[in-house]
């Protein structure tokens, strides 16, 4: 069996806690891997290199930092198929969609290579009598990410390109359900000449968790997962006083006008919904039908639905992957068949659903609930698997107003061929991240991301200017050469004006 160990100070570290988690291949149900769980001790002693790391490399020049980026971008391009695999090995996505989160992964780091240009700072000239005062960003030390199992490649990059191009120093403990990809963006990191010590991973559990929001040599976490785990992780990192951004589930809506190209709000809504088997944080969830379409659109959801291919994520034919655990299959099993007790109609069942050859995978078919109620347990909980659910409304009003009742903000889209709705959703809606007949409006990598509400606690969304912003903190410098022939300024308590 496979074993992934840390990876500090640029090589690899074995585990030394003794404990170690299990990595399943989705596809087939077999344990694979082990993945080494870092103790208390072990994430201090990872913090310790970091610390060490940053006394120099928080003092490197703009020019060492992006030759070490600009190398590290063509790495990845390269190497997108191998990172493709690992990813298809553990989570279970298929290798299209795993190519895809490596492309918006790189996009950030696209985004690090011109961190000459984001950190300029700002000068004001002779402020007052040859006084000049400028504004610059600094790193902050180490910071730590924390990130979820449903893109390990895509959400690291996230995080930690644009931290060390700030100058800070990461310890990234990405999820113990797949971890084998950021071991190996790390390790594509050091051949692209990053020193020892400044990208870390330490492999682990709620344990290590725990160890990093308590450390004191921690200065800022960057999270991304559950909402419970999310709310957690910004109480107590805050409390320890540490800058948090943690950003959490989702329960995103598409509004469907009666004006809108139905097949293509159809196309929009099954790729949206079943892409990655549902577990996207900025997969459609719900689809909220206006007016007297909703009969036809769900009609054409169902035909299409109908149509996908599942399958094992490295079979070139397959179009949805399995789930990324047998207990996860079976919780979002439950919600499917506890629907229609409370008053959903099941269009689908994808429950029971298995493929031949691959009995024990993770399996789920694709699953459609119309008529589903707002009290709902399918329509609440974020299920983060393949099941779409349909509500209905009268109007535009009622439609907007279900959704800014939503707990979450995470995104929301709006199908129609009327601009001046269009307009009015975007001022409206209660969500961070708002598309206009796009399902998924992830934004790309030099606007930020990040949802409202019960989505990200903390005030900064993650990459782009807010990224910037979050892992550098300002310093104003105020500076004042008199003229040698000046006469003395004197003494003066008053305040200056
Ligand atoms: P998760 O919250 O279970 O785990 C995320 C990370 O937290 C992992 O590294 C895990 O090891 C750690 N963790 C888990 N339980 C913990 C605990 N009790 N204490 C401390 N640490 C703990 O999330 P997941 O299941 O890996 O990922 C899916 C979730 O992530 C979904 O809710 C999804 O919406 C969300 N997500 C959100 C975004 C976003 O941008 N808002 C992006 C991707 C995923």
């Amino acid at each position: 069996m496979k074993t992934v160990n840390h990876w500090i100070g640029g090589k690899t570290v074995e585990g030394a806690s003794g404990n170690y988690g299990p990595v399943t291949d989705p596809a087939t149900g077999e344990v694979t891997t082990q993945v080494a769980l870092a103790s208390a001790e072990e994430v201090d002693a990872a913090v310790r290199v970091a610390q060490e790391a940053f006394l120099s490399w928080g003092q490197s020049s703009l020019a060492a930092r992006t030759k070490v980026l600009f190398a590290y971008r063509a790495l990845l391009d390269a190497n997108r198929d191998a990172i493709a695999e690992l990813i298809v090995a553990e989570h279970g996505k298929v290798h299209s969609d795993a190519l895809g989160e490596v492309a918006r992964g790189l996009e950030i780091v696209e985004l690090a290579c011109g961190i000459t240009t984001q950190l300029k700072g700002e000068l004001s000239t002779s402020v007052s009598n040859r006084v000049d005062v400028s504004s610059i960003r600094q790193p902050l030390g180490v910071v730590a990410g924390i990130t979820p199992f449903n893109f390990p490649a895509m959400v690291p990059m996230w995080m930690f390109p644009l931290a060390v191009a700030c100058g800070n120093t990461f310890i990234l403990k990405p999820s113990e359900k797949d971890p084998s990809a950021a071991n190996k963006l790390a390790e594509l990191m050091t051949e692209a000449g990053l020193p020892a010590g400044v990208l870390n991973v330490v492999h682990g559990d709620k344990v290590a968790v725990d160890a990093l929001l308590a450390h004191p040599g921690i200065s800022a976490v960057s999270f991304v997962g559950s909402t419970p785990i999310a709310r957690h992780i910004h109480t107590t990192a805050s409390a320890n006083g540490k800058r948090v951004q943690a950003l959490g589930g989702a329960k995103n809506h598409m509004l469907v006008l009666p004006d809108a190209d139905l097949d293509a709000a159809a196309d929009a809504a099954v790729s949206a919904a079943y892409g990655s088997a549902g577990e996207r944080c900025m997969a459609i969830s719900a689809v909220v039908a206006v007016g007297s379409i909703a009969d036809e659109l769900v009609e054409k959801i169902r035909e299409r639905a109908e149509k996908i291919k599942i399958g094992p994520g490295n079979d070139p034919t397959s179009e949805m992957g399995p789930l990324i655990t047998a207990a996860h299959r079976d919780k979002v099993a439950s919600y499917v068949k506890g629907a229609a007790a409370q008053g959903a109609d099941v269009v689908l069942d994808g429950t029971g659903y298995t493929v031949e050859g691959n009995e024990n995978g993770h399996w789920i078919g694709l699953s459609l609930l119309d008529n589903v109620r707002t009290d709902s347990d399918a329509y609440r909980d974020e299920i983060f698997g393949p099941v779409l659910c349909v509500l209905r409304t009268e109007t535009y009003e009622e439609g907007v107003a279900l959704i800014n009742a939503s707990p979450f903000g995470n995104g929301t889209a709006i199908f129609t061929r009327d601009g001046g709705a269009a307009r009015r959703f975007q001022l409206e809606i209660q969500a961070g991240m708002v598309g206009v007949n796009v399902p998924i409006p992830v934004p790309v990598g030099y606007h930020s991301f990040g949802g409202w509400k019960d989505s990200l606690f903390g005030d900064h969304h993650i990459y782009g200017n807010d990224g910037i912003h979050f892992y550098t903190r300002g310093k104003v410098v105020t500076t004042r050469w008199p003229d040698p022939a000046d006469a003395p300024a004197g003494v003066d308590l008053g305040f200056p004006r």
